[in-house]
């Protein structure tokens, strides 16, 4: 951790302030001699109490003092400032989700060190008497204590919060019910405080054992809360991802809301490729990010592993970890948790999460994790489902090229932005084989097929920018291509035929019983024609095209270009 400013003055006012005055006291104080193993006591029940806190909407609440209040009633101040700091520096040490634990420490120490004396100055001020069980004056004095600690740690923390992040912290029903209950703690610290008086230390084992009862039952009330929120919150979450139409958009999401609903500093989501996984997104503190990362194998880091064993993993903290990382991990990254995302049986993937703090992840939320991933896989699954009929809709089943339909709607579509002027030219080069009957007749239909299929890669291939090659039937293509000018469309065209005069399509021939490969010559005779060079309108483009195929072209002897308007 670097140090800043702010640590450093922190550090030297708690140094100046807190042990150097508890040192003096100690040096200083004359009257009873501090009790170590009931301080020691005392402090078992503080820590116990700052470390299974009573949370609400995830916040702790502090209730220390119905362990502090009693211990300065009967022992005094200085007593009290032992056992709080003895208290604070023991959860310090306990509490592992902690981030920032030396700047808290410092702070909460002093803070409650000044806190502790300037509500005992109050306490003093209105009469209260250490050791008095004088109850109406034992209540008010306490009383003023507890309002007095809790008014200035209000004040402290509204100003801190101003000072750290520049902004109130609204005012909630939460704040509301923290310092009530708080308040709430006076009765129960005095019952602890003359039960002591009565009964001596025995009073912690009658009133401590409900007391942390009713916490765990309250914790186990507030993890099912936790639980059921999740839950519902991943079912809003896949539900959101099955809304999609786009496999990008899916992935996206789902990164994105995983990462912000285990408050992830780290996410990254990893395709499965048979035996190997490769990292398909990013997400740091809040961003996509660009990694690259070498394919893992399987066993290989922990994404690796957890293919391997296709089982989810869960590390509290770096230590448990690192040693079976690959290459790449944050400096700062603590808790992962890491499931195989699995589709009938299958993984698909791996998702991998981490976090800054330590011990962020449960048990539970692998259950969660897993709802999830069932949500992604089938939005994915749906989506390229979708994705594929659209483009079986669009494509001819032999050349995978664009078909009739889809061309003829680019067309208008094309058409219309020439009109509009967003467009300068557009231009149609249209091809047809020449004798392709013979090709059928000498090496069967198949072969012909084949031949097709072959051309259309190559046509595929040498599509000009902004422009699509479709087949308009059997075997005539067409190339739609806007912005582009007649001359232009006609260099093309004369390069493209010259391309396939030269190609040697590879064919079995289908009629011959030997199954070796021969190898056949085909040529083209295309037909050029442009917006707004032949016409105005674009239903006219492909006719004049057509016509200067067959008449300038094939009837020319074939094998040739032609450009509409010039015979
Ligand atoms: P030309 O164009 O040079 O005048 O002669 P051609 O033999 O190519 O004649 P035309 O274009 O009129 O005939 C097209 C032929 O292409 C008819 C048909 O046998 C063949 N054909 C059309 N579609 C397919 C197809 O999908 N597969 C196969 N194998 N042949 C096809
Ligand atoms: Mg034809
Ligand atoms: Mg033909």
């Amino acid at each position: 951790m670097l140090l800043n400013k702010y640590t450093v003055i922190l550090f030297v006012s708690w140094l100046l302030i807190v042990p150097t005055s508890l040192t003096y006291m100690l040096l200083t104080h004359d009257s009873q001699v501090i009790e170590w193993p009931y301080l020691l006591l005392f402090a078992v029940f503080g820590v116990l109490t700052l470390v299974y806190p009573i949370k609400i909407n995830g916040k702790s609440l502090n209730l220390v003092s119905w362990v502090t209040i009693p211990a300065f009633l009967i022992y005094g101040l200085l007593f009290e400032l032992l056992l709080m700091q003895i208290s604070i520096l023991g959860t310090a040490f306990f509490k592992k989700e902690q981030s920032e634990t030396a700047d808290r420490f410092f702070l909460n120490s002093l803070l409650f060190f000044v806190l502790s004396i300037l509500s005992a100055q109050a306490f003093y001020f209105v009469s209260g008497e250490i050791g008095s069980v004088d109850f109406w004056p034992i209540v008010l004095s306490v009383a003023v204590y507890q309002l007095v600690h809790r008014g200035l740690y209000i004040v402290v923390k509204i100003a801190y919060t101003y000072f750290k992040k520049g902004k109130l912290n609204e005012f909630t029903k939460d704040v509301l019910l923290e310092n009530a209950l708080v308040i709430c703690i006076i009765p129960f610290a005095l019952t602890i405080y003359f039960l002591i008086k009565i009964i001596g230390i025995g009073a912690f084992v009658l009133l401590g054992i409900p007391f942390f009862f009713m916490i765990s039952i309250h914790r186990l009330y507030n993890n099912t809360e936790r639980i059921n929120h999740d839950l519902q919150l991943a079912v809003d979450i896949g539900q959101g991802l099955s809304n999609h139409l786009n496999e990008e958009k899916v992935i996206n999401q789902f990164v994105e809301k995983v990462a912000k609903m285990f408050n992830a500093e780290f996410t990254y989501l990893f395709d499965h490729h048979d035996g190997w996984l490769e990292l398909i997104r990013s997400y740091e503190h809040g961003a996509f990010m660009d990694i690259q990362m070498n394919q893992l194998s399987v066993g290989e880091g922990i994404a690796g592993m957890v293919l391997k064993d296709n089982r989810p993993a869960i590390f509290a903290k770096r230590k448990d970890w690192i040693t079976s990382s690959s290459d790449y991990a944050p400096d700062e990254m603590q808790s992962v948790i890491t499931i195989p995302i699995s589709r009938n049986q299958e993984i698909v993937g791996v998702l991998f999460i981490a976090s800054i703090k330590r011990d962020a992840f449960n048990e539970y939320q692998l259950k969660i994790l897993d709802i999830l991933c069932s949500y992604f896989t089938v939005s994915i699954e749906k989506v390229r489902n979708i994705e594929e009929t659209v483009r079986k809709s669009e494509r001819c089943g032999l050349t995978k090229l664009y078909n009739y339909a889809y061309l003829k709607e680019r067309l208008d579509f094309e058409g219309m932005r020439t009109q509009q002027g967003n467009l300068h030219e557009l231009a149609v080069v249209i091809l047809d084989i020449d004798h392709f009957k013979k090709v059928n007749d000498s090496y069967g239909h198949q072969s012909g097929n084949d031949i097709l299929s072959e051309l259309a890669i190559l046509l595929e291939n040498h599509v000009p920018k902004n422009g699509i090659v479709g087949r308009y039937g059997g075997e005539e293509f067409i190339y739609v291509l806007p912005d582009m000018r007649k001359k232009e469309a006609n260099r093309f065209a004369e390069n493209l035929r010259e391309v396939i005069a030269s190609h040697r399509f590879q064919i079995a021939s289908n009629l011959n019983d030997s199954a070796k490969s021969i190898e056949v010559n085909i040529t083209v005779s295309i037909g050029v024609a442009a917006l707004p060079n032949d016409t105005d309108d674009v239903k006219n483009l492909v006719r004049y095209a057509d016509r200067a195929l067959y008449l300038g072209a094939k009837r020319a002897g074939r094998n040739r270009v032609a450009v509409y308007g010039k015979s």
